[in-house]
């Protein structure tokens, strides 16, 4: 796609936009401006001209009509909690934030569905629905600030992934505002569809570049009655890797079942000023299982045990009460800020066949050892789903600068030698489309740029994100 020459959101845009949508949802302080600049990935800033928040899905069509007619760029905006830099305006432009759209309209119990708008918080969701006896899965660590449409947009994953599937898994509908300011519907509270293309499941994961996400229709499930949490450690990386896809084996599926690396503990445990059990291990594996029979729970906790102590696990914890699961898992949840606030960073998302996670992990530290940079590696084992953290501590600007692109293509060669690919759920958005190449073919992405230009022939909605430049 040829770049599109944009326009800046003009003193005339703004006033357009305060026509159309009453001055109170459109903001050009500085203090909005500067938060609507970042999200949560590095340290990048790039200051829109305006942010404007819309109430409702007629609001989004008129600033989409009114950007189309002037050529202005347009970034969507969740919570900005984003680790691939998909909420950054990095044309300038508008920033379109979805905070006033944050009603859940329904939960339908007979039908085992709800239906929210993009901007409720995933927590405030999830506890909604629990409320009500019932289980929405899709739980990423930042669910206490991110919104649903964010994770929709990003497809995002969590632990529980492993037993209940990512964000896409529970998408069986939405409402969307094209770039042009038309409205869409597609799907609903259907369990099937087979009706045409599946626009909703493009849409979903599609990182804010096809169309604004603005009503959301999603499955429910009934709440497990109990579950149980075990936490092994091992002495070796390799050891804790192995038993992974040992305990799949054996037929039971947990909850979650999360890598740890030490570094990663100690780091977290630094930063909450509160301890975590087995800090000395060289990895530890936190496995939740849950289900409505206690027995059966008990049986595969032992189960799970067996199968880790004859892997070479060092030990079995069992959180005993819900309120030490709380307090794991709180700790667990900690670990990307915590990293985060260590030193300059640069986090990757790499995802392979789950049976492939020894040989990644291997090869991630080779490569970094050779390439003389620090990795902190822990994530979503279950999932095959690694996340590793670069982090530059107190290597000169130029070393760093020297190091850090040869070594994360090399790690990402390996990723997808192994059958994977370059990101399982932070998405590619701004900072990771320069390596979309090394996953896909020139014919592959020639098709996702047709896609891109079939919704957004202008290419005003968040452009610079997922496809690399020309
Ligand atoms: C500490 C921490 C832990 C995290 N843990 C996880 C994890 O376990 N699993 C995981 O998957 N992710 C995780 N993330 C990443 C992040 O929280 C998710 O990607 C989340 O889904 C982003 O939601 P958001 O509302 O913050 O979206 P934003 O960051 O605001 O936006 C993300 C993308 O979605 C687009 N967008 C937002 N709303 C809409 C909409 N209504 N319509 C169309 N496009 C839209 C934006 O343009 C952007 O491209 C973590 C992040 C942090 C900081």
């Amino acid at each position: 796609m040829n770049p599109t020459p944009f326009n800046p959101a003009s003193p005339a845009v703004i006033d357009e936009l305060r026509a159309a949508l009453g001055a109170a949802a459109v903001h050009t302080d500085a203090e909005t401006l500067a938060f609507a600049a970042s999200d949560e990935t590095e340290d990048l800033a790039f200051p829109p001209e305006v942010v404007v928040t819309p109430a409702n899905a007629n609001g989004v069509a008129a600033v989409m009509r009114i950007a189309a007619r002037h050529r202005v760029p347009v970034t969507p905006r969740g919570a900005g909690t984003g680790l691939s830099g998909g909420a950054l305006p990095v044309h300038g432009g508008i920033v379109l934030s979805t905070r006033a759209l944050n009603r859940i309209v329904e939960i339908d119990r007979d039908n085992l569905m709800a239906v929210v708008e993009p901007g409720v918080i995933t927590q405030v969701f999830q506890e909604a629905v629990e409320a009500v006896g019932l289980f929405y899965p899709p739980d990423p660590a930042s669910r206490g600030s991110c919104f649903l449409g964010g994770n929709l947009a990003e497809c995002a994953g969590g632990p529980r992934a492993v037993k209940y599937g990512v964000t896409r898994d529970f998408v069986t509908g939405i409402e969307a505002v094209l770039p042009n300011g038309d409205l869409i519907r597609h799907g609903g509270k259907l369990l099937k569809n087979v009706t045409g293309y599946n626009l909703t499941q493009l849409i979903v994961g599609s990182e804010g570049t096809l169309a604004i996400i603005t009503k959301i229709y999603l499955r429910l499930l009934p709440v497990p009655r109990h579950r149980t949490m075990l936490l092994v450690p091992f002495d070796s990386l390799e050891a804790c890797a192995r038993t992974v896809p040992a305990i799949m084996n054996a037929g039971v599926i947990p909850s979650a079942l999360e890598f740890l690396e030490r570094d990663a503990i100690e780091i977290t445990q630094r930063h909450l000023g509160k301890p975590f059990p087995n800090p000395g291990a060289a990895a530890q594996l936190m496995i939740e299982l849950d289900g409505n029979d206690e027995g059966v729970i008990q049986r595969d906790a032992e189960r799970v045990a067996e199968i880790a102590l004859g892997e070479g696990a060092t030990d079995v914890l069992v959180a005993e009460t819900g309120a030490r699961m709380n307090e794991m898992w709180a700790l667990r949840r900690a670990i990307g800020v915590a990293v985060k606030s260590e030193s300059n960073y640069k986090e990757e998302d790499t995802v392979v066949p789950r049976a492939s996670l020894v040989p990644l992990l291997l090869g991630v530290k080779e490569i970094a050892a050779r390439h003389g940079i620090r990795t902190v590696c822990y994530g979503h084992a279950g999932d095959g789903n690694l996340h590793v953290n670069i982090l530059k501590m107190d290597m000169s600007d130029e070393r760093w600068n020297h190091a850090l692109e040869p070594a994360i293509r090399e790690m990402f060669e390996l990723t997808v030698s192994l059958g994977g690919l370059i990101s399982g759920e932070h998405g590619i958005g701004y900072v990771q489309k320069k390596y979309l190449p090394i996953a896909f073919s020139s014919e592959e992405i020639e098709i996702m740029r047709a896609i891109k230009r079939a919704f957004d022939p202008t290419g005003i909605l968040n452009p610079g994100k997922l496809l690399p430049d020309p």
